[in-house]
């Protein structure tokens, strides 16, 4: 018996409702929405969950707060549509600002105990010379938040979301944004929809950054699939639940 066969890598094609945590609002499908977009032809529900406001980001510094978040928001929700999202969540934290870990912690739990998902998705929080505290503290939340979801003395931010919560199985975690991937995904049949998605997310990139963007996530990929049969991958950590603790 080996601890491979105890412990397999979970096939992310058996989900059925999968949580994509993401710091920033367009993260999820910049790492992973050509993966995202079969998973939801695939019929899982595509649910996404925002950390932070993404306000630091908006190239347009002449919008106010609101005429910022709300262009955010219809960029997101237009690729969404694009990708398949079923619902979006958001927590509202300051971009690149300062907030406490154990809130956000408390919050993902929340909505894991809430929405029950089989298969989180979120950065990899250990990825070497990640200079953005915003996907270090995500991740890092999102794995505890999946470790602790049954353990409800460990609180999350709903006192009756606790109460009401009933142990589920989350089969699997996918982290994106990885330098040690064990799974490339090809994303053949999904580039076009995965470049249209990102072309929606206006707020965020002028014309020529969205070019650049789009030219090094082509190289990126192709770089990816060095090896496959496929021109095009994205790379992920897919680890089973239990394996996120002391690197069993
Ligand atoms: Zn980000």
């Amino acid at each position: 018996m080996t601890i491979e066969s105890i412990l397999t890598m979970p096939n992310p094609f058996e989900a059925k409702r999968i949580l994509c945590v993401q710091p920033h609002y367009d993260d999820n499908d910049i790492a992973a929405g050509g993966i995202l977009a079969q998973l939801a032809r695939n019929g899982a529900e595509l649910l996404y969950l925002t950390v932070t406001d993404d306000l630091m980001g908006v190239v347009d510094h002449a919008l106010s707060r609101e005429a910022a978040a709300n262009t955010l928001q219809n960029d997101q929700f237009a690729a969404g549509k694009i990708v398949g999202v079923k619902e979006q969540y958001w927590l509202g934290y300051p971009d690149a600002g300062e907030y406490d870990y154990f809130d956000l912690r408390r919050d993902i739990l929340k909505y894991i105990r809430l929405l029950k998902p089989d298969f989180v998705f979120a950065p990899d929080a250990w990825l070497t010379y990640e200079g953005h505290h915003d996907h270090i503290q995500t991740g890092l939340a999102a794995a505890e938040a999946v470790m602790f979801a049954e353990l409800t003395k460990i609180t999350s931010s709903d006192p009756e979301v606790d109460s009401a919560y009933e142990k589920h199985d989350i089969k699997g975690v996918a982290l994106y944004f990885t330098r040690e991937p064990n799974y490339i995904a090809d994303i053949t049949s999904t580039w076009e929809e995965k470049i249209a998605a990102m072309r929606c997310y206006e707020a965020q990139f002028s014309a020529s950054g969205m070019d650049q963007l789009l030219l090094a996530m082509d190289m990126k990929a192709q770089q990816v699939a060095q090896g496959q049969s496929f021109a095009r991958g994205e790379p992920l950590k897919v680890l089973h639940s239990s394996a996120l603790h002391c690197g069993i």
